[in-house]
C-alpha cells in the first residue's frame, strides 16, 4: 500500500483518517435503512450530507489528536539532536567537547513506546561517539606529550607513567633494544625488573611481536605499599616502528586488565614507536658527536663539557677532583719509524689502557693527537698521583704488534687537583696540570709530576 510507504507520514495519516471518516459517513445511511429507518429519510440528501460531514469531522479530529500527541515529541527529539550536532560541529574546531558530554546532551524521553526506543538508541549512539572521541583524545594527548621528548630515558619514563595511569596497572617496564642489547630504560613498581630480560618467554616473544599475556619470572614482583605480590595479569605489548620491533611495554596488575584497556593500549603504543625511534636516532647522533672515532673515548669538545659539569658537581658536593694529562713520548718518532697506521694502533691501545685504569664515574677524553685527559671526581692529589702512576706503568708495559714489530710507548703525565680554591675552574686547573706535564717532559719523560710548577697559579 502506498500509504505505508509514504514519505510524508502525517499527510498519509490525515488522508487515511479523513477517508475512513467519509467512508463511514457514506455507509451509515445504508446501515440505517437496514436497521428500519425509512429509505426516504435515510437516503435524503440532507441525511447523507450530514453523515458524510460527520465522518469528515471525526476523521479530521482523529488526525488532529494524533498529530498533537506525537508531533511535539518528535520535534523535541529532532531539536535536541540538531543542538548536539551543531555542538559537535563546533567542538571539532574548538576542541571543547564539554557541550557534547552525554550527561549534558542525552534525551530524557520517558516514553516506553517506539519514541522511547528512538531516544534510547540516540543516547546509546551519543555514548558510543563520546567513548570513541575520548579514546582518540587520549591517544592524541599521549602522542603530543611524547613527541616533544628526545631524551630516551625521559621519554621512556614519561610513556610508562602515562600507560600505567591509563591502564590502571600496578607496575611496569619499558624494554628497548639498544646497540644490539636489550635494556630497561624505565621501570616502575617492579622488584628486579632486569630478570625479565633473561626470561625465555620474552626471547620467544621476539619471534612473533604481538600483544600477549605474559608470565613474569618468579623474582619479578610488584612493589605495593605494604607488600610485594605476584601480579595476576601481565601484558606484553610490542613497540614497533615501520614494522620493526623496537622494544616491549610490560604492564602488571593485581586484577585482570579490562577488555577496553587491552584494546586501547596497542593504539596508544603506535605513537610511542615513532617517538622512541626519534629518540634512538637522537641518542645515536649524540653519541657519534661526543666520541672520538679512532679511540672511542670522548672527544675534546664533549670531554671539556663533561669537565665543566663535574667541576660544578664537586663544588656542590664539596669534594676534590683531580685532572690528569697524559702525553705519549716521542710519538712523532714512532710514526716516522713505523708509519701512521702503526701509530694509530698504539693510540687505540693507549686509550684502552688508560680507560682500564679508571673507575666508574671517571671521565676520559682524547684531548688532542696523542694527548689524553682523565677527570677523577672525588680524588685528591694523592689518589690522582697513584692512578697516574698506574697508568704510566701500564702504558710502559703494554706492547702492540704491528707488521712483525713489537711496539711500546711511554707517557709523561701531569696532575692537578681542585683542593686549592684558585683551581676550582677548568682553565687554571688545566694550566697547572699542563705545566706539570711539561715538567715531566723536561725531567726526562716516562714520569708523573703531581707537585711543583705552582708558578702557573700565579700567572
Ligand atoms: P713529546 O715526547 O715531546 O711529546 O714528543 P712527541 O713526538 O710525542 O710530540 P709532538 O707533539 O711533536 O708529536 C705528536 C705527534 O702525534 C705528531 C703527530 O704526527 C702524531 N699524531 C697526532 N695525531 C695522530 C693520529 O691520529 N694518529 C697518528 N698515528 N699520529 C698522530
Ligand atoms: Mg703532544
Ligand atoms: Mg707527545
Amino acid at each position: 500500500m502506498s500509504f505505508y510507504r509514504s514519505k510524508h507520514v502525517f499527510r498519509a495519516l490525515a488522508w487515511g483518517m479523513v477517508s475512513l471518516g467519509v467512508l463511514t459517513g457514506a455507509i451509515f445511511p445504508l446501515v440505517a435503512v437496514e436497521l428500519g429507518v425509512s429509505a426516504e429519510l435515510a437516503l435524503s440528501p440532507t441525511f447523507v450530507g450530514t453523515t458524510l460531514a460527520a465522518g469528515l469531522i471525526v476523521g479530521g479530529l482523529n488526525f488532529a489528536l494524533a498529530s498533537r500527541i506525537v508531533r511535539p515529541r518528535l520535534r523535541r527529539l529532532t531539536g535536541k539532536m540538531r543542538q548536539v550536532r551543531s555542538a559537535m560541529d563546533q567542538a571539532t574546531y574548538t576542541g571543547d567537547w564539554s557541550e557534547c558530554d552525554p550527561a549534558v546532551c542525552q534525551l530524557k524521553e520517558q516514553a516506553e513506546d517506539e519514541l522511547g526506543d528512538v531516544a534510547d538508541s540516540y543516547n546509546a549512539l551519543l555514548q558510543a561517539l563520546h567513548a570513541a572521541h575520548r579514546v582518540e583524545e587520549r591517544i592524541q594527548n599521549f602522542n603530543n606529550t611524547l613527541s616533544s621528548q628526545l631524551d630516551l630515558h625521559d621519554l621512556s619514563e614519561q610513556a610508562l607513567s602515562l600507560l600505567i595511569e591509563h591502564s590502571e596497572a600496578d607496575g611496569g617496564a619499558i624494554i628497548l633494544e639498544k646497540q644490539g642489547e636489550w635494556t630497561i630504560p624505565a621501570s616502575t613498581g617492579l622488584i628486579e625488573p632486569e630478570a625479565i630480560l633473561k626470561s625465555p618467554a620474552l626471547q620467544a616473544a621476539h619471534e612473533q611481536a604481538e600483544v600477549r599475556r605474559f608470565d613474569l619470572p618468579e623474582e619479578v614482583r610488584v612493589d605495593a605499599v605494604l607488600s610485594h605480590f605476584t601480579p595476576s595479569d601481565v601484558l606484553l605489548l610490542p613497540i614497533k616502528h615501520h614494522g620493526l620491533l623496537l622494544g616491549w611495554v610490560v604492564l602488571a596488575a593485581a586484577s585482570p586488565f579490562s577488555d577496553k584497556t587491552t584494546r586501547l593500549l596497542p593504539l596508544m603504543i603506535q605513537g610511542l614507536g615513532l617517538a622512541l625511534n626519534n629518540a634512538l636516532l637522537h641518542d645515536d647522533l649524540q653519541r657519534v658527536a661526543a666520541l672520538d672515532p679512532l679511540t672511542g673515548l670522548y672527544n675534546r669538545r664533549f670531554g671539556m663539557k663533561r669537565l665543566e659539569e663535574e667541576l660544578a658537581r664537586i663544588q656542590r658536593n664539596q669534594t676534590p677532583l683531580s685532572l690528569i694529562i697524559v702525553d705519549l713520548d716521542h710519538f712523532k718518532r714512532l710514526n716516522d719509524t713505523y708509519g701512521h697506521l702503526a701509530g694509530d694502533k698504539v693510540l687505540v691501545r693507549a686509550a684502552s689502557v688508560i680507560r682500564d685504569m679508571l673507575r666508574k664515574g671517571d671521565v676520559v677524553m682524547r684531548y688532542g693527537g696523542e694527548e689524553f685527559i682523565a677527570i677523577l671526581p672525588g680524588s685528591d692529589i694523592e689518589d690522582g698521583a697513584d692512578i697516574a702512576e698506574r697508568i704510566r706503568f701500564a702504558l710502559a708495559q703494554s706492547r702492540v704488534e704491528v707488521a712483525g714489530h713489537t711496539l711500546s710507548v711511554t707517557a709523561s703525565i701531569g696532575i692537578a687537583c681542585t683542593a686549592d680554591d684558585r683551581l676550582s675552574s677548568a682553565e687554571p686547573l688545566m694550566k697547572l696540570a699542563d705545566s706539570r706535564l711539561y715538567a715531566a717532559k723536561s725531567g726526562g719523560r716516562d714520569r708523573v709530576i703531581a707537585e711543583g710548577a705552582g708558578e702557573a697559579l700565579a700567572s
